[in-house]
């Protein structure tokens, strides 16, 4: 820190409103002066996640996050303090003259907007190949027959990773990056492992490609297709993980759907970029798709910040049917109900709205039943429910879907409405189901929480220290009186807890007027003296913040004295003190005395 000046921060905050921001990201809900949101932190129901206009700050009082703008952008975004801050700067359209530079989060930061600025470039570089490389054309003739306009290309980014490698390589190094960087926005890879010296090879080539965006628009890698018949690649692959591409964080189309999502109220999530693609088009604004088959938990939480409830359009082959099953036990997980819908044999959401049209589509989306009806629809199709090893099979199938459900009503009106179309005791399937359930946390421990394990603690901070240093974050003439009183305090606060924070504070002095300059003051100092202060902090000001400020120093002092003065009685009971040590004591004890005296006479 210590880069941007506090007062260039002070600016932003100032020009920044917390719920303009949040509200930005999920729909807010009004509860009384302050605004309720569910925790995009943690996963919950009802909302605890709070945030107060008046303070300009956020508070969970289920995973006891909290902070002002910048520290949401921080934790949401994943953004280092430099960055949330640039991105705050730029909302607010305040410049940012930077005061020095700290190597270390510079090369950091270097790096990561490196990489962020290799894909853009890489995707604009690619989608010119589409449009304007003669040997493009079975690229374009391809994008043609499905039916994309050139809108559709340039609005979604589609290109072309030309098949001559060194084209992409001679953008990259016309553009200044190097092979390092190449290797590490994951485009390319070495020829012989840990050999650099051996070249590099570029991942994607002869490919249409689709660019991957994170939820605030950046390109963060790509997935691309084969174009060719004999292309004995896979027909979908994806850029190598990196610090910037984490499949299993990561939606295509969230960043374009999500306002939609909210607005319908419902996401709709099909198989592949091509058909996400297509529905938005045809005006299913709410469709994202995962990148390739793994749906995570991660992903399902990513969604419920956005919306609650889900539809699920995938292949009604048996590929389709076990990814939609695994994505159903991570959403219901998340207490997310799920419904399903049924495309014609042999169809895909692409396919079926060239043939049928976006109206008809809608008609079969309006009718998607709830997940277990609409997967059992399917299922008795092939079933023959008359032999016992079939039934039974099916019946463990189901309960390992109806064990996840996360709402226990649910969960058991599922299994009694089970039961009566499979012509089962409902007492049978409640076996089943906590059979699977116990089988399920035998064989998968649940991971710990990361959020909770990097969780910070607040600095212990002595209870007198911290309402002084709220007397003197919140009243110019409490800070002034605490200032001058610092020289007798000294002995003190040198033994007291957390005193080191109240120094802070004095000499830092942010402005006790101003909201926006005690939240910029707050983002300089280490994240546990903060939130030990947040956590200290009452919301009213005393009448007289002058006397409490004297009254808390003389509690203070006193109590310190006290002590003192007791270890020091003990001291001489010793009996192995030399007479010159009890003199000294002696001494000490009664200057002391004086002190407290002294200090009696102030109350
Ligand atoms: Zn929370």
């Amino acid at each position: 820190m210590g880069l941007i000046p506090r007062e260039t921060i002070e600016r932003i905050l100032e020009a920044t409103d917390i719920v303009d921001l949040i509200g930005g990201y999920f729909p807010l809900k009004r509860s009384g002066s302050d605004f309720k949101i569910n925790c995009p932190f943690h996963g919950e129901k009802t909302p605890s996640f709070n945030i107060s206009p008046a303070r300009q700050r956020y508070k969970c009082f289920g995973c006891d996050a909290s902070g002002s703008a910048l520290n949401f952008l921080m934790e949401y975004e994943n953004l280092p303090f430099v960055d949330a801050v640039r991105k705050l700067a730029d909302r607010a359209g305040i410049p940012i003259i930077e005061e020095a530079h700290d190597p270390e989060s510079d090369r950091k930061r270097r790096k990561i907007s490196r990489l962020k600025e290799l894909n853009n470039k890489a995707a604009r570089f690619f989608h010119e190949q589409l449009l304007k490389n003669p040997d493009a054309a079975h690229a374009r003739e391809y994008l043609k027959s499905r039916g994309f306009s050139k809108e559709t290309a340039q609005k979604w980014l589609i290109g072309w990773a030309p098949s001559n490698s060194n084209l992409f390589l001679r953008m990259a190094k016309e553009g200044g990056f190097n092979g390092r960087e190449i290797l590490q926005a994951g485009l390319g890879g070495l020829r012989e492992k840990d050999n650099p010296r051996s070249g590099l090879w570029v991942k994607f080539y002869d490919q249409l490609t689709f660019p991957i965006q994170n939820d605030v628009d950046d390109v963060v890698g790509f997935s691309a297709r084969i174009l060719r018949q004999d292309d004995k690649r896979g027909k979908y692959i994806n850029t190598n993980e990196t610090p910037l591409f984490n499949k299993s964080k990561l939606l295509f189309a969230l960043n374009k759907a999500r306002r939609a999502m909210g607005k319908e109220k419902f996401a709709l999530i099909c198989e592949g970029q091509v058909d996400a693609i297509v529905l938005h088009e045809s005006g299913f604004e709410n469709t994202i798709a995962p990148l390739g088959t793994a749906f995570t938990e991660q992903h399902a939480r990513m969604i419920k910040r956005y919306t609650d409830r889900v539809v699920l359009c995938y292949d009604g082959d048996s590929a389709g049917l076990a990814a939609a099953d695994k994505t159903f036990k991570q959403l219901t997980a998340q207490g997310l109900p799920v419904r399903l819908m049924h495309l014609p044999e042999g169809e895909d959401p692409d396919t079926f709205v060239k043939k049928n049209g976006a109206e008809t589509f809608r008609e079969l989306l309006d009718s998607a039943k709830e997940y277990f009806d609409a997967k059992l629809d399917k299922e008795l199709k092939t079933i023959n429910l008359s032999s016992p090893a079939e039934r039974t099979k099916l019946l463990q199938d189901l309960a390992k879907s109806v064990c996840v459900m996360d709402d226990d009503l649910l969960r058991d009106a599922t299994t009694q409405n089970l039961a009566i179309r499979l012509r089962l005791g409902v007492d049978d399937f409640r076996q089943a189901v906590a059979a699977a359930k116990k089988d399920l946390k035998r064989f998968s421990p649940r991971e710990n929480d990361d959020k909770k394990a990097a969780k910070v603690e607040p600095t212990a901070i002595d209870h007198f220290v911290i309402y002084l240093c709220h007397l003197a974050l919140n009243s110019e003439a409490a800070a002034e009186y605490i200032r001058e009183q610092l020289e007798n305090l000294q002995e003190c606060l040198t033994e007291t807890l957390g005193s080191h924070v109240l120094l802070d504070i004095l000499s830092k002095r942010p402005n006790p007027e101003s909201l926006a300059s005690k939240q910029a003051y707050l983002m300089t100092i280490p994240t546990s003296d903060r939130i030990a202060l947040e956590d200290g902090f009452s919301d009213s000001l005393p009448e007289d913040p002058v006397t409490s400020a004297s009254d808390t120093i003389t509690m203070l002092s006193a109590r310190f004295y006290q002590i003192k003065e007791k270890a020091l009685r003990t001291r001489l009971n010793d009996p192995n003190l030399t007479s010159e040590q009890i003199f000294e004591a002696f001494d000490e004890v009664k200057r002391l005395q004086l002190i407290l005296k002294e200090l009696d006479q102030r109350f």
